[in-house]
């Protein structure tokens, strides 16, 4: 078995993973996201100090399958810093204690293997990643060969719904409130800029769009001005123009990749907008797609364990001495690595 460790922002979380069925035995998440609701945000040294009560309180739960572990695996980038020395400090002890050998985890390859938990693995394969702090759309040719082919050129997906949720007072994480308040608005009321729209570059920007729900927001008299109405109109409005700037720069990519497999991953794939617009594009190029169970979609170390899997049979450890917050690797053009 793998014990694995995630917290690369704001959710602490452990799993364990059976090695030869691949079966997640162990899996327990505390999120930190009621107490960062009040700043809009998260805030890393709270978060910091958030982990360091929760991931002690959820290993000693895992303490039963001590015996059997295999290999210690963790989330060492990217993320931030103060919190991933969190999980790093637990993983570097149990390496050291129980003699086990130490994997390190990229965090965006573990949103990718987060596909894979419960099905079998389907490469190569076409991914968008849309999380907190990512926009990327990948190529998955194999374990190892993973290139991205666009990415983002300011604020993320899910950043920009954490932002403008912020700016319209809904609290954190503004994705699933936002999703949830445009059901019942007029995505058509409010007319925002298409990111991007007539330019031939394929990446992603979402501040302009950002920039243009504050100016609708001032125009309604700042976020205690507006109405319950002005909130889901403009929900479901900048949700909109999310979507359509996504689908703008992925029907370019689809075009020219003949990978037949399409996934989304990441936090803000949970959207249930955008993965059926999603659906509708991949039925237009004839693409099948993916997407990883709504529990795994977020944050989680099972997703971690799944990638270890992986690493583990390749042997891929690093010294307990060695691990860091940073790859050792020097960044290779267009690679994730
Ligand atoms: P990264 O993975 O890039 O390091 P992260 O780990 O902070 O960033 P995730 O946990 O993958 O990000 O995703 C969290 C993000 O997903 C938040 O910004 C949140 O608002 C967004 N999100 C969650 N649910 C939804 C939703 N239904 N619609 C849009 N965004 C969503
Ligand atoms: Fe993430």
């Amino acid at each position: 078995m793998i014990l694995s460790i995630e917290s690369s922002c704001d959710d602490s979380s452990i799993a364990i993973t059976e090695i030869a069925t691949k079966k997640v035995l162990y899996h327990k998440k505390i999120s930190q996201e009621a107490q960062h609701s009040c700043y809009g945000g998260v805030v890393p040294e709270l978060a910091s100090r958030l982990h360091a009560v929760a991931l002690p309180e959820i290993l000693k739960e895992t303490q039963p399958y001590f015996e059997k572990l295999k290999a210690i695996a963790v989330t060492n980038q990217p993320g931030l810093g103060v919190t991933l020395l969190e999980g790093i400090a637990m993983a570097k002890t149990l390496s050291t204690l129980l003699e086990l050998p130490l994997i390190p985890v990229h965090h965006l390859k573990g949103h990718i293997y987060s596909l894979f938990i419960e099905k079998e693995a389907t490469l190569p394969l076409l991914v968008l990643l849309i999380s907190g702090g990512h926009t990327q759309v990948i190529r998955v040719e194999s374990f190892e060969h993973m290139e991205i082919l666009a990415t983002s050129m300011d604020d993320s997906v899910g950043e920009s719904f954490d932002k403008c949720a912020k700016m319209m007072g809904l609290g954190y994480p503004g994705g699933p409130l936002i999703e949830a308040l445009a059901l019942k608005g007029d995505e058509n009321r409010f007319d925002l800029p298409v990111p991007l729209r007539n330019s031939p570059l394929i990446a992603f920007s979402l501040s302009g769009l950002k920039n243009a729900v504050r100016l609708h927001i001032e125009e309604l008299g700042g976020s205690e001005g507006m109405s319950e109405q002005d909130r889901a109109d403009l929900s479901a409005s900048f949700q909109k123009a999310v979507k359509l700037h996504l689908l703008q720069k992925s029907k370019k990519i689809f075009a020219k990749e003949k990978i037949r497999d399409f996934a989304i991953v990441g936090g803000a794939s949970a959207n249930k907008y955008i993965r059926s617009a999603y659906q509708d594009l991949c039925d237009e190029f004839g693409k099948t797609m993916h997407v990883a169970p709504l529990e795994y979609c977020a944050d989680n170390a099972a997703m971690i364990g799944r990638y270890a899997l992986e690493a583990y049979k390749r042997n891929l450890f690093i010294d307990p001495n060695e691990i860091d917050i940073v790859s050792n690797k020097k960044q290779q053009n267009g690679m994730l690595l």
